[in-house]
């Protein structure tokens, strides 16, 4: 199982990936948007950090660790993906109440962050955004899981689902945000939000590993 280290441990490496990836998630949204999606995520990843650091006892669970996410991402990030990962994972924190996910749990919390996301965004795959990634992380999850893989092993199938997803937006054009003011000029682009996404599961992973 993983226990609220691990949470802690994948939202610091999240915040150390995004601020590694700033500059490209600048350029893919400088191509079909606004060119602020690696700033707006470094800020608010940079605020998580800091909230994390300020804490005089660690969280107690998953949950609280997801929470302190959510609600500093709302309050830092603006635009469009603020309140999209803000909502996701403030589901996925209504997922994780207790001190540690299995398998199953682990699914719950990426099932949940897609709710979150499709929620506030009301966007359904192929609309070339950051659902392009999540929607196949949880489905490869779920099918990791039912086959009876450990956490990290399902972690693992998500992030390469949602890899495969990120990559699979290139060709799509745009029906949701910012991106589709381009129309049929979308096309040919990775989506920001779908990029980030992939990086902040595959920190997911690479911390359960
Ligand atoms: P903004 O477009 O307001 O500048 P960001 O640049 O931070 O916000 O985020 C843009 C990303 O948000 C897009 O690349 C896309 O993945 C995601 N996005 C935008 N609108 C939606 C939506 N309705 N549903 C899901 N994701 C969306
Ligand atoms: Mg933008
Ligand atoms: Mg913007």
């Amino acid at each position: 199982t993983l226990d609220v280290a691990w949470a802690v441990d994948w939202v610091r490496t999240s915040a150390a990936t995004v601020v590694e990836h700033r500059d490209e998630l600048i350029e893919l949204d400088r191509q079909i948007g606004d060119g602020d999606h690696g700033e707006n995520l470094k800020r608010g990843f940079t605020a998580v950090v800091a909230k994390l650091d300020a804490l005089e006892a660690p969280p107690a669970t998953i949950g609280d660790v997801l929470k302190l996410v959510a609600t500093t991402l709302m309050s830092t990030v603006g635009g469009a993906a603020g309140p999209l990962y803000g909502t996701a994972y403030l589901r996925a924190a209504k997922a994780c109440g207790g001190s540690t996910v299995d398998s199953a749990g682990v699914v719950a919390l990426l099932e949940a962050g897609l709710e979150g996301i499709v929620a506030r965004g009301k966007a359904t795959t192929g609309e070339k955004t950051m659902v392009d990634a999540w929607s196949p992380a949880a489905e490869a999850a779920a099918k990791a899981a039912a086959d009876g893989a450990e956490p990290a092993q399902v972690l693992e199938a998500a992030a390469r689902a949602a890899t495969a997803g990120a990559e699979s937006t290139i060709p799509l054009v745009a029906t949701k945000g910012r991106a589709s003011y381009l129309g049929e000029r979308s096309a040919g682009h990775l989506d920001p939000g779908a990029r980030s996404s992939q990086l902040l599961l595959e920190a997911a992973a690479a911390t359960a590993a």
